[in-house]
C-alpha cells in the first residue's frame, strides 16, 4: 500500500465518550494487521497548547519526545500503539490561526482577504495531509476534539468534508455517539444518535462508521434501526459497551469487526483477523491478578485525569507484578505532621506527584519525611523529586529554610534553583525544559540496576533544577545524585541507597510507559512495594 488513508474520528451527543480510546484501539488493530499508522488530535480551543491549562480544565498535560505539551489523549495513543507521537500529532485552533496569521504578516497570501474558508480550513487540511506524508503512513487517524454542533468545531468539519470529497475512498469518517438508557421507560434511546448524525449530514459529512457508546448491550434490532436511519451499513454500526478496563476495548472492537469494516470502507483488502497475542496475555494477566498493592498518590488535584499517565503506569506495573494496583489519592494540601501517619496508613508505597505552584508543597514534604523515616518505598517525580530533595536538606542537612526558588525567592538554601536560561523568560507558554534529554546513570546505583543500562533518554517538563552547589553535601549524607545530563551536568535522578526504594527523578518516566513495554522504574517500584507489604 502506498497511498495514505485518513480516518476522521468525531463525537456527538455528549463529550467524554472516549474518542481517544476508540482512536487508540483502531490504531492498535490496524497496526496488528501490519499497517504503518499514526494518530493525531485536533483540539478546538484557542490556546496554542494545553501547557498553560490548569489540570482541572483539561486533565494532565502529556509531553512528546520533541517537547510538545499536548492533550492527554496522546498518552493513550502511545500506551496503546507503542508508537511515539510528535508536535505534528497535536494541533489546536490556536496553532492553526497563529500559523495563518504569521503567514499573512509575512505576506504569503499576496493581498488576499484571509478567511476561515478557505485559509483556516486549508491550514487544517495541510496539517492532516502533511502528517501522512511525513513517514509514509498507511493510515492517519485524526481525532477531532469537542462535540458535533460546537461552534468551535465548524472549521474542522468543513476541512474533513473537503478532504472526504477530494480523497474519495481514501478518507472515511467514524462517528462516536451515545445511546442512553432510560430507566423509567426501560428503554435504550437512539434518537440522540440520529440527531447527531443529522447534524453531521447537515455540514455535508456522511459518517461511514458509527460507534455507539452504551452502558447496556444493544441488540441487533437497535443496530439495524440506526443503520437504516443514518445511511450506514449494518456491519459498520458497532457498539462500545462499558468494560472493566480501557485495555479491553481493542479486543471488543475486533470481535465486532470494526477494523475489517474500516478496511472495507477504505477499499483495502480484508485479510484474516490477526491474533492480538501479547495484548491478550497482558489482559489475562491483569484479570488473573487478585492480590492488591496499595499506592498513595500524594498530589493536589483530586481528579482522575490530572495524573493520568502516572496512574496508568502504576496500574500496568501492577499487572506485570501479578497484582492489582489500588491507587489512594492523598490530598497534599490536607497533609500535616499530625495526620500523616493516619493518612498514609496501610500504603505499600507512595508516589509524590509532579506539579506547579505553592499549594500543597508542604504536604508533599511531610509525606517525603514520613516515608523516608519509616522506610516506605517512595517515588518522587519532577516536583515530587524536588520536594524529596528539599525535605532531605531541611531535616538531614539541617537547613530549616531550604526550599525551591519557585516557592521562596530569597531562601539562602536554594537546593532547587531556577535554570540560568529560565531567568529572563517572560512568556509562560512552551518555554520550560521540555521533551527528551539524555541522562547518564552511575554504575551500580539502584537506578542503573533497574534500567540495566547507563544511557537513557527521558522526557522533561519543568523550569527548576537540583542546585549542584549542594551535591557533595547530599552525597556525604546519603542521598546520591546518580543520574545526570551529560551536557549540562544537571541532576536527573537522586536516590537513598540505604532505604528500600527512595528515588526521585527530575524527568517524567510515566510518559514512556506503555502496555506492552512498561517502564522499568514503575515495575521495580511496584515490585518493592509488594515486598514491603509482605514484610
Ligand atoms: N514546578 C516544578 C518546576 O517547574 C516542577 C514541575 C513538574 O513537576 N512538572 O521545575
Amino acid at each position: 500500500m502506498t497511498e495514505t488513508k485518513y480516518i476522521f474520528v468525531t463525537g456527538g451527543v455528549v463529550s467524554s465518550l472516549g474518542k481517544g480510546i476508540i482512536s487508540s484501539s483502531i490504531g492498535k488493530l490496524l497496526q496488528a494487521r501490519g499497517y504503518n499508522i499514526t494518530i493525531q488530535k485536533f483540539d478546538p480551543y484557542i490556546n496554542i497548547d494545553p501547557g498553560t491549562l490548569n489540570p482541572y480544565e483539561h486533565g494532565e498535560c502529556y509531553v512528546t519526545v520533541d517537547g510538545m505539551e499536548t492533550d492527554l489523549d496522546l498518552g493513550h495513543y502511545e500506551r496503546f500503539t507503542g508508537i511515539q507521537t510528535t508536535k505534528a500529532n497535536s494541533m489546536t485552533t490556536g496553532r492553526i490561526y497563529k500559523s495563518v496569521i504569521d503567514k499573512e504578516r509575512r505576506g504569503d497570501y499576496l493581498g488576499k482577504t484571509i478567511q476561515v474558508v478557505p485559509h483556516i480550513t486549508d491550514e487544517i487540511k495541510r496539517n492532516i495531509k502533511q502528517l501522512g506524508l511525513k513517514h509514509n503512513y498507511d493510515f492517519v487517524i485524526t481525532e477531532i476534539g469537542g462535540t458535533i454542533g460546537d461552534i468551535e468545531s465548524a472549521p474542522f468539519l468543513e476541512a474533513i468534508r473537503q478532504l472526504k470529497w477530494e480523497l474519495g475512498k481514501k478518507a472515511i469518517n467514524l462517528h462516536l455517539t451515545y445511546v442512553p438508557y432510560l430507566n423509567a421507560a426501560g428503554e435504550l434511546k437512539t434518537k440522540p444518535t440520529q440527531h447527531s448524525v443529522k447534524e453531521l449530514q447537515s455540514v455535508g459529512i456522511q459518517p461511514d462508521i458509527l460507534v455507539m457508546r452504551t452502558e447496556k448491550h444493544l441488540g441487533e434490532d437497535i443496530r439495524k434501526k440506526v443503520a437504516a436511519f443514518c445511511n450506514v451499513d449494518l456491519d459498520c454500526v458497532v457498539q462500545s459497551e462499558d468494560l472493566p478496563s480501557i485495555y479491553e476495548v481493542p479486543i471488543n472492537m475486533q470481535q465486532q469487526g470494526l477494523d475489517a469494516a474500516i478496511l472495507r470502507k477504505c477499499g483495502e483488502e480484508v485479510k484474516p483477523t490477526p491474533e492480538l497475542g501479547p495484548w491478550k496475555e497482558f489482559l489475562d494477566r491483569r484479570n488473573r491478578a487478585t492480590e492488591e498493592v496499595n499506592i498513595g498518590l500524594v498530589g493536589k488535584y483530586d481528579l482522575q485525569d490530572a495524573y493520568k499517565s502516572i496512574r496508568e503506569s502504576l496500574s500496568q506495573a501492577g499487572t506485570y507484578n501479578d497484582h492489582k494496583t489500588v491507587i489512594h489519592f492523598v490530598n497534599s494540601e490536607e497533609l500535616t505532621k499530625d495526620n500523616v501517619e493516619e493518612k498514609l496508613e496501610g500504603l505499600d508505597g507512595v508516589m509524590i506527584c509532579p506539579g506547579f505552584g505553592q499549594r500543597g508543597i508542604e504536604g508533599k514534604i511531610v509525606a517525603a519525611h514520613y516515608t523516608r523515616t519509616h522506610d516506605i518505598p517512595t517515588f518522587g517525580i519532577c516536583l515530587g523529586m524536588q520536594m524529596i530533595v528539599t525535605e532531605f536538606a531541611r531535616n538531614v542537612l539541617g537547613y530549616a529554610d531550604a526550599n525551591s526558588r519557585e516557592f521562596d525567592e530569597k531562601t539562602p538554601h536554594n537546593v532547587i534553583d531556577i535554570m540560568e536560561e529560565q531567568k529572563n523568560i517572560t512568556n509562560m507558554g512552551g518555554t520550560m525544559r521540555l521533551g527528551a534529554y539524555e541522562c547518564v546513570i552511575r554504575q551500580n546505583s539502584r537506578a542503573c540496576n533497574i534500567y540495566k543500562q547507563e544511557y537513557i533518554q527521558e522526557r522533561h517538563r519543568h523550569r527548576y533544577e537540583f542546585n549542584n552547589d549542594y551535591e557533595k553535601e547530599f552525597e556525604r549524607n546519603g542521598m546520591l545524585c546518580v543520574g545526570r545530563n551529560p551536557e549540562s551536568d544537571l541532576v536527573e535522578i537522586v536516590e537513598i541507597p540505604s532505604l528500600k526504594w527512595y528515588i526521585g527523578t527530575q524527568f517524567h518516566p510515566e510518559y514512556q510507559s506503555t502496555v506492552l513495554k512498561p517502564h522499568p522504574l514503575f515495575l521495580d517500584f511496584i515490585k518493592t512495594a509488594i515486598e514491603n507489604k509482605k514484610k
